[in-house]
């Protein structure tokens, strides 16, 4: 048998499912890879080999026992460490949450569970989900696999750099602001933004309500909507999930796959075509283009004005939100409690625990947020930036009425060197000046790899309106037909 961690999802639910391979040789494979190259990469903060094994056991046995299985029964899965799950370690990249074993499943977990994936362990993350490079990891950043000395992205970098790797075929991300999207672009992955809703938050650490998003990590576009498939739809435990079935991903990645675009509609966003990134980003854009128009799609050029406001809007909307959610965490709840000796007050105790529990880029965060939502300030920044969000939806609403999506590159840069850009943390968040527009909105947005600049890879992002998921799967397995995929030099 040819070595499984190369195989797609797709191919090694196959293999179990003919009883090609057991479950267990599959998982035994990845965590063996795992072993032989995650002290380089660092894309894991913890392996759960017992429980891997255990639920490929189950697996099959379930097979053995003629029960059907699902489309990715069997499948190594590596879940962001921002998600609960049960008796699994899960920081959040946070010392604040150091050993904290959460005592329930989050939601996409027990999907993944139910449907006989294998959760292998779960993955770096720059702390609460903020940032763009896991160097704000408070377990140290997780390597590119393309250059070690380069970052993988954030805040999802180790969901990313664990496919990109092939310590595992699938992962699960968060995206609030590009933290699917980005890591799969400057690793040459398929990372896929859901619609806001369409994927439960519940038991997904919150860092901004109104924008968090789980959704799928692949390194191929049908293995990135078969995972959609799996841990989609409507959750009755969070307010916010949307009561419709996802639209059928799966289909339209398989439609796309054929590599017809004919009567398709592509807005290119002329605001993010120009300037603002690498030439070498946009030449690979460009060609990008191309390709999609010789498949049959029609291309054309649509202003959306109000996405420049997007990047500031964003850094007050979300620091805002993350200012309230992040004061749970106060030395009495969770993890870390510090200076806890019978005479320091309760106060004393809450201040020194988030002290010494949080990192700078958090406490930034904090700050920032505490100052916007303060009295007397409300309405001159958090209430202007929610007006500036409304602007950027109705940006995207007149754009949907001329075209079926929009796509620009996902991110304006290829993966940078380890510490370039943590002296600055505007240059850290300018990552994600194409992907917060589609946050700020609440649409879903996709990731995939187009081609290389400097021998780095470059994303395309397709962005397509609420619930039309579908849609942005069929451009992108189009895409991915013409240029293929991308694979790393050997580890
Ligand atoms: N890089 C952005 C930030 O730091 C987005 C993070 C995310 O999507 N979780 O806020």
């Amino acid at each position: 048998m040819s070595d499984v961690t190369r195989m797609t999802a797709t191919e090694v639910a196959a293999l179990v499912a003919g009883g090609e391979a057991s479950a267990v040789e599959v998982t035994q494979a990845h965590l063996d890879r795992i072993a032989a190259v995650d002290d380089r990469v660092h894309a894991f903060l913890h392996v759960d080999t017992e429980g891997a094994l255990a639920a490929a056991r189950d697996v099959d046995a379930r097979r053995a026992a003629g029960e059907p299985l699902g489309p990715l029964a069997g499948v190594p899965v590596a879940v962001k460490d921002v998600l609960t799950t049960k008796g699994v370690p899960t920081t959040a990249g946070s010392k604040i949450l150091e050993n904290w074993r959460p005592p329930y499943d989050s939601t996409i977990v027990s999907r993944l569970r139910a449907a006989g994936t294998v959760p292998i362990g779960k993955t770096n993350m720059d702390e609460f989900a903020m940032g763009s490079s896991t160097e704000y990891s408070a377990y140290g950043p997780t390597s590119n696999p393309w250059d070690l000395t380069r970052i993988p992205g954030g805040s999802g970098g180790g969901s990313a750099a664990a496919i990109a790797a092939y310590e595992a075929p699938l992962a699960i991300g968060s995206d609030t602001g590009g933290s699917i999207r980005q890591p799969g672009a400057v690793t040459g992955t398929v990372g896929a933004k859901p619609t806001y809703g369409g994927t439960s938050r519940y038991g997904l650490i919150a860092f901004s309500s109104s924008l968090d998003t789980p959704g799928p990590c692949a390194r191929t576009v049908e293995d990135a909507a078969l995972l959609h498939a799996v841990i989609g739809g409507h959750d009755p435990r969070d307010s916010t999930s949307i009561p419709q079935p996802v639209p059928d991903v799966v289909a339209a990645a398989r439609l796309g796959a054929t590599g017809d675009l004919t009567g398709v509609r592509l807005g290119i966003v002329t605001e993010f075509s120009g300037e603002g990134a690498e030439p070498g980003v946009l030449a690979a854009f460009r060609d990008s283009v191309e390709t999609l128009t010789k498949l049959g799609a029609e291309v054309v050029e649509v202003s959306c004005p109000n996405f420049q406001y997007a990047l500031p809007a964003y850094y007050l909307i979300a620091p805002s939100e993350c200012s309230s959610n992040l004061a749970r965490f106060d030395g009495v709840r969770f993890g870390l409690r510090v200076g806890d000796d019978g005479v320091k007050s309760l106060e004393e105790v809450m201040s020194l625990t988030r002290d010494q529990g949080f990192g700078p880029e958090v406490k930034r965060r904090i700050m920032l947020g505490t100052y916007a939502l303060s009295s007397g300030y409300y309405d001159a920044y958090y209430g202007q930036a929610q007006k500036v969000r409304t602007l950027i939806t109705r940006d995207f609403t007149a754009a949907f009425e001329q075209v079926d999506v929009l796509i620009s590159p996902t991110t304006p840069f290829v993966a940078f060197p380890f510490g370039s850009r943590t002296g600055d943390p505007y240059q850290m968040y300018l990552a994600d000046l194409f992907t917060i527009p589609t946050n700020l909105y609440g649409g879903p947005a996709i990731s995939v790899p187009c081609g290389l600049s400097e021998g780095l890879p470059v994303g395309l992002q397709i962005m397509a309106p609420t619930m039309a998921d579908d849609r942005m799967y069929r451009v992108a397995a189009a895409l991915e037909s013409a240029v293929g995929t991308f694979t790393p030099p050997a580890l």
